[in-house]
C-alpha cells in the first residue's frame, strides 16, 4: 500500500509523460493541429498538462512535501543555460 505522498510523486511523473507526449505530438504535428475525436489544438493540451503538473505541484507544497513551486531566480537561471546551449547548437548548424 503506498502513502498519499507516494501517490502524489506517481501522478506528478504522470503528467510530466504526458506533457512530454504534448510536446513532442506538437512537433510532429503542429502546434495548432487538432487530433481527431478531440476539442482543444496541441497548445491548448499543452497549457492543459502543464497545469495537470502544477495542481500536483499544488498538493505536494499542501502536503508540505516540498516548500515551494515557483523559484523566480531559478527561472531566469534555465532560461539563460537553454539560451547559451542553444548558441552551441547553432555553432554546430543543429538549430536555426
Ligand atoms: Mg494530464
Amino acid at each position: 500500500m503506498m502513502t498519499k505522498n507516494e501517490l502524489l510523486l506517481t501522478i506528478l511523473a504522470e503528467e510530466c509523460v504526458e506533457t512530454a507526449q504534448r510536446a513532442t505530438k506538437s512537433i510532429r504535428f503542429g502546434i495548432d493541429e487538432i487530433q481527431k475525436n478531440q476539442e482543444l489544438n496541441n497548445s491548448e493540451r499543452l497549457i492543459y498538462e502543464f497545469n495537470d503538473i502544477y495542481a500536483v505541484m499544488e498538493m505536494l507544497l499542501e502536503e508540505g512535501v516540498i516548500s515551494t513551486i515557483i523559484d523566480r531566480d531559478a527561472i531566469e537561471k534555465k532560461k539563460q543555460k537553454i539560451l547559451k546551449y542553444m548558441e552551441y547548437s547553432r555553432s554546430l548548424g543543429i538549430v536555426q
